[in-house]
């Protein structure tokens, strides 16, 4: 089965992780191996060849060379390469959602929603190569013009994190591209077979079009080489997406050197469900939030806020709703399944740790609750977890495991400030038919998020507009929007007409 997806991604058991650009893939076989698993099954899908200190060299200074010859290149030129990539990803939607699901363990259609991610960016990003605007500004001086353009910056360092494992690139890659940077890409060591799929998808269609190596990837097989990268002053731009943890260290060390950095970490969303809400869109929007790749999305939703006048009937609903998930718990290549595995093993000891966690706190498992023992892979029951307080330090932190904590409020204003006290700032919504309660949360005193919905879970995002998170989700934004920007230096111009040299302060030099 394994071997058939990779096949028709013209994969096979061992490939190198090393794309060194002029169609060249790195022949180092001697800096570790990766072996990433299929976690419904535990075995190992193929074996990936980790890149040394010279590859990586390599790389970096063919990607200087090739920066030298993109930043040149008129824009929407730029954005004809990134067209060409899109529609490579159009014909191989089916192949490489697959390879996602069988190496991340989400399902086939959210494997397949993660490759149209990447296609829909890659259009978004052809339209915006035309529009890499700015502003004119009046001078105060006669006879003088001035305006502000933004110009390429360079090298974009991308480390992504494993339950994106494809998409988080293109969100970069694709932006970045068309800005007039070049690529490196430092996939996560769990996910490292859909990131050479996808150099071998894109960079295939960018020579057959005739454009120049624009994305480059390397794999590490510890973290020496990442940290390297890190620190590496000759990348201007490091996007990191991945736990608070690393992303802490990523922004200091980046900071450090004085260079940018584009953050997009953990997070910890919260649906509000106050007595208003229409049940009937509320129901499925928490358990697709909560459950949905079985809780390894940076947008889960891991608490509910419900109105004490709804509370009991919710809950019972709920676990209804959960109920019917177990039965469709699986290998999530399977049509049929509505819920994979989680990632690794470590993962499974992260729910039950933190289910024990919660229940210490003096709460009550209301449904699920337990590894599934009956099989290989690292599956788990969807759970709810009531009794808990917001404050509680289970609660505080983000599990990356379908753990739903259900916790009832009194005021709107009081749940507002729950869903708001917690260190992450990611995704956060209200299901409401109250047209006040709804524009509270969206005003200054409401969410503090970077994402606020109204009846509309917290998990998943349209391209069109910015993504990310405040507090510590990190503060960067990629996709839409004007996300742009992050990918290129802002230069302000002021042209002299005149024949006259109006000093400042009008001050006079006479020489
Ligand atoms: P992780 O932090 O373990 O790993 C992320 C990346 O960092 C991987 O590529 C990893 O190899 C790399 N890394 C690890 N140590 C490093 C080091 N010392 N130097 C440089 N790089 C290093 O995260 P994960 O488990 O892969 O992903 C899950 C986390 O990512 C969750 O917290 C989730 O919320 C977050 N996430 C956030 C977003 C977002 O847009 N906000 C999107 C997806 C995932």
């Amino acid at each position: 089965m394994s071997h058939d997806i990779l096949k028709a991604l013209g994969l096979g058991d061992s490939h190198s992780g090393t794309y060194l650009g002029n169609g060249e893939w790195s022949k180092t076989t001697d800096a570790g191996t990766i072996k990433p698993q299929n976690p419904a099954t535990g075995e190992v899908i193929a074996n990936v060849h980790a890149s040394s200190k010279a590859d990586y060299e390599t790389i970096v200074k063919r990607a200087q060379e090739a920066f030298k010859l993109w930043r040149t290149t008129p824009a929407p030129k730029r954005g004809e390469a990134v067209r060409l990539c899109g529609d490579a990803l159009r014909k191989h939607k089916d192949a490489l959602g697959s390879l996602v699901a069988l190496e991340m363990g989400k399902i086939k259609p959210e494997g397949d929603g993660e490759v149209q991610e990447m296609i829909d960016i890659a259009d978004f990003a052809v339209g915006q190569s035309r529009m890499l605007h700015g502003y004119t500004m009046h001078s105060e001086r006669p006879g003088h013009r001035m305006y502000e353009q933004y110009q390429p910056l360079g090298l974009v360092g991308i480390i992504s994190a494993f339950n994106f494992p494809v998409a988080v690139w293109s969100w970069n890659a694709f932006l970045a591209a068309i800005c007039g940077d070049v690529c490196i890409w430092k996939p996560s060591p769990k996910t490292p077979l859909s990131a050479v799929a996808t150099m071998k998808i894109c960079n295939e269609a960018l020579k057959a079009g005739g454009f120049p190596d624009i994305f480059f990837l390397f794999n590490d097989a510890g973290t020496e080489l990442s940290q390297a990268f890190v620190d590496d002053k000759r990348i201007p731009l490091i996007s990191f997406t991945g736990s608070t943890k690393v992303g802490r260290m990523v922004g200091e060390r980046v900071a450090r050197r004085m260079g940018r950095s584009l953050l997009e970490l953990g997070g910890n969303n919260a649906i509000i469900l106050d007595e208003a809400a229409d049940l009937k869109l509320a129901i499925p929007g928490i358990v697709f939030g909560a459950v949905g790749t079985a809780g390894q999305r940076c947008t889960t939703t891991r608490r509910l806020f419900v109105h004490e006048s709804i509370f009991d009937n919710v809950l019972d609903t709920l676990v209804g709703a959960y109920k019917q998930v177990e039965d469709k718990i699986g290998d999530p290549t399977l049509a049929t399944t509505l819920m994979g595995p989680l990632n690794s093993p470590e993962a499974v000891q992260g729910y039950l740790a933190a289910i024990e966690k919660a229940k210490a706190a003096g709460g009550t498992v209301r449904t699920g609750g337990a590894a599934l023992t009956d099989r290989k892979g690292n599956f788990v029951l969807p759970t709810i977890v009531t009794g808990v307080k917001n404050s509680d330090e289970v609660v505080q932190t983000e599990t990356f495991a379908p753990i739903l904590y259900v916790m009832p409020f009194k005021t709107l204003d009081e749940a507002i400030d729950m869903q708001n006290d917690v260190p992450q700032g990611l995704s956060s919504s209200i299901f409401t038919n109250n047209l006040r309660a709804a524009e509270q949360f969206l005003s200054a005193a409401g969410s503090d998020c970077g994402i606020a919905n109204v009846n509309i879970g917290t998990s998943g995002a349209e391209i069109g507009g910015a993504f990310g998170g405040e507090k510590e989700t990190g503060g960067g934004r990629e996709s839409g929007s004007d996300a742009w920007k992050v990918y290129m230096r802002r230069q302000t111009n002021t042209i002299n007409y005149s024949d006259a040299l109006p000093l400042a302060q009008g001050i006079k030099f006479t020489v």
